[in-house]
């Protein structure tokens, strides 16, 4: 899919409005060595494909005021879907990535529940189209959609999602031919991150890591404001990193990965194993809101001694971060942290305090999210206009 910018100038220009504090006409030709009229033309042309607008500030210089330069917020937007707890989100964004309507469809009430790829992805299209209507102007010409498991960016396919068993699922040619725009697909923890490190807990920050931590967990990188994606688009798959040879099997098949102890399934697992008659739980699924509720209101209960078995090895998990990446931040996302933040935080400075290399840390670093469960969605938009504005924050 070619960009609506096709001039690697006007494409430059657009980078500036975006990245630049107070792009204005001046300062964005003297960052790319442009004459004014030049640079004045390209925002001309910026101006007609609607991408633009301005405002003047208070600012007087040489007895005039500065004109700042700005995405337009009310010509195009871009349209971000994902699929987490069993449950798809659609978002619509306007150019600075601000939502302007947002809706959820949960297809099946239980969030760990094993739900098939099939139903899942026609549940998506066949929703699509009443979302796209309420988009209020011009659409970017392509879906941005937030997917579990390892995927095929090329192909636009889920290549293999172990927590819910499937593989193979070609879910943007299924779009694509139901709504005749292209997809672009990424992990759907890699686009919470991405909105976490744009619009969320990690803005201003360089280096940022975000944990994201639902049936699955996945560890996405920012460095120097750039987001590390790996050779074919599945950097950070923590969750099926091997920390017991000797533990527990994980859905992937290997035995000790880290999703088998420290997801949310495992917690619901673990939980379930160990109350045999005297079930609590109100369905089969112990809610999260149950387990934060039972654990918060009795120490000694199996909820809060399971709860503090996943917490510290998400503490630990975050302590070799910091240890292998130096970031400036590590944000939590997902469900877990969405829920338990209150008990989260506290208990995972304890850990990391206890294992991470000293100088690598203080309380200040570890954030929850602040987008919670529209942040996937958000990112998969944001992925949009990234791809259709040829916006360079991915290298
Ligand atoms: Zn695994």
């Amino acid at each position: 899919m070619s960009s609506i910018v096709q001039n690697s100038n006007l494409q430059n220009v657009l980078n500036c409005v975006y990245k630049m504090e107070s792009p204005t006409r001046a300062r964005i030709a003297q960052r790319l060595g442009l004459s004014r009229t030049a640079l004045t033309s390209l925002v001309n042309e910026l101006f007609e494909l609607d991408l633009l607008s301005e405002k003047e500030t208070e600012e007087h210089k040489n007895g005039r005021p500065g004109v700042i330069l700005s995405p337009n917020t009310t010509s195009w937007f871009a349209c971000g879907a994902s699929f987490d707890q069993n449950t798809w989100s659609f978002v619509i964004l306007n150019l600075l990535g601000e939502v302007v309507y947002r809706r959820q469809v949960q297809i099946d009430p239980d969030p760990i529940k094993t739900v098939s790829s099939d139903y899942a992805v026609s549940c998506l299209v066949d929703t699509l189209p009443s979302v796209l209507q309420q988009c209020p102007g011009k659409l970017l010409p392509m879906i941005g959609i937030g997917v579990p498991g390892f995927i095929d960016k090329e192909q636009g396919m889920i290549e293999y999602a172990s927590d819910l068993g499937w593989r193979n699922v070609r879910i943007s040619k299924a779009v694509e031919d139901a709504i005749g725009l292209p997809v672009t697909i990424l992990n759907r923890h890699m686009t919470s991150g991405l909105a976490e490190s744009r619009i969320g807990a990690g803005i201003h920050t360089k280096d940022m890591v975000y944990l994201g931590i639902s049936t699955g967990l996945i560890a996405c990188n920012f460095s120097d404001g750039d987001f590390l994606i790996g050779s074919n688009y599945n950097l950070g798959e923590v969750g099926h990193t091997i920390i017991d040879p000797y533990g527990t099997r994980c859905t992937c098949g290997k035995k000790g990965c880290l999703q088998a102890v420290a997801s949310q399934t495992a917690l619901c697992n673990n939980i379930r194993s160990h109350y045999g008659d005297s079930w609590p739980f109100s369905s089969f699924t112990p809610s999260l809101e149950e387990i934060y509720d039972i654990a918060t209101n009795n120490p000694d209960s199996i909820c809060a001694k399971e709860l503090s078995v996943t917490i510290r090895y998400i503490g630990i998990l975050c302590s070799n971060l910091f240890n292998l990446f130096n970031p400036d931040r590590i944000v939590i996302g997902g469900p877990v942290s969405a829920l338990f933040k209150g008990i989260l935080l506290d208990e995972l400075e304890r850990v990391i305090t206890e294992s991470v290399v000293p100088h690598h840390f203080d309380k200040s670093m570890i954030k929850t999210s602040t987008l919670q469960n529209w942040g996937s969605s958000i990112g998969a938009g944001l992925l949009v206009l990234d791809n259709i504005l040829s916006l360079v924050f991915i290298k």
